[in-house]
């Protein structure tokens, strides 16, 4: 990626070093399950972490701003970018864009959602507006996924982002709604849908940040194989041994890959419309 003249983004608090910090307002177990089980991490153990520790108010601050190290940089610009290209997607349509927060931590979180676990991988809280993310994950994305590069970390931000965009325009209540009314396998499929929206909002992104001239030859390349190794077949297949298609929560590899690349193509949101389509 070429992000040399990229506004950071100043919505970065860097928790990092801090133990477990940060207000909690509410639990919501299983909105983060669904959204956090990105590693083939088990969502069931996700729902018991979350509702056995009751978030409690801290009030101590995490600094909030632009970290200085070159991590810190490099997903402070990454998350400005997001905030520059869904800031003008939301005006053409009358409507105001509010940035999500990135929260950057270490082992463990406390969200307005829950505890959080860097085994958990990224993951968006809706309850909070807040995007988490220990960086861990993308030594685990290099080595364990085998999806290097930095536009696959991007990827992943542009993903979580995603997920706020449904909140701000309504499609994570589709999720809520569900919750304890359908059974587990039709909230699975609910919850596909939402995700395979959540990575075509990630091309949505990256068409843009192509039109910035951000992105480098390879760099579509490198989100693919990030696509295509968090699949839930790929994941089934190395955790379990076996994929078990009612289970998923995300979609296979191709699934993911086919949607992010659809709103990398058209650069539209209207063009992930994944609820309304009987071909996933
Ligand atoms: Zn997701």
């Amino acid at each position: 990626m070429e992000l040399g003249n990229q506004r950071a983004s100043g919505n970065v608090e860097d928790r990092r070093g801090m133990g477990m910090v940060g207000g909690g307002l509410g639990v919501g177990g299983i909105v983060i399950a669904v959204i956090a089980y990105f590693l083939g991490f088990d969502p069931g153990t996700a729902i018991n972490v979350a509702q056995q520790v009751a978030p409690q108010h801290d009030a101590r601050q995490a600094p909030k701003g632009t970290p200085a190290d070159q991590m810190g940089q490099f997903v402070s610009k990454v998350l400005g970018s997001t905030e520059d290209v869904w800031g003008r997607i939301f005006e053409q349509s009358a409507s105001q864009y509010r940035p999500p927060t990135l929260v950057l931590y270490d082992g463990q979180v406390r969200s307005a959602c829950g505890m959080g676990q860097s085994a958990m991988g990224p993951f968006y809280c809706p309850n909070d507006e807040k995007l988490y993310i220990d960086l861990s994950f993308y030594r685990d994305l290099r080595t364990r996924f085998h999806a290097p590069g930095d536009f696959a970390q991007a990827y992943v931000i542009a993903h979580e982002v995603g997920h706020h965009v449904q909140k701000l325009t309504g499609s994570f209540r589709k999720l809520e709604q569900a919750q304890g009314r359908v059974s587990q396998a039709e909230y699975n499929r609910i919850s596909v849908r939402m995700e395979l929206q959540a990575d075509c909002y990630a091309g949505v992104w990256g068409h843009h940040a192509g039109t910035m001239k951000q992105l480098d030859p390879g760099d579509l390349a490198e989100a693919l194989a990030a696509a295509t190794a968090i699949g839930d077949d790929r994941l089934q297949k190395q955790t379990q041994g076996r994929v078990v298609p009612e289970s998923f929560t995300h979609g296979t590899s191709e699934q993911r890959v086919r949607w992010f690349k659809r709103g990398m193509d058209s650069g539209r949101p209207k063009d992930c419309d994944s609820f309304s389509t009987s071909a996933l």
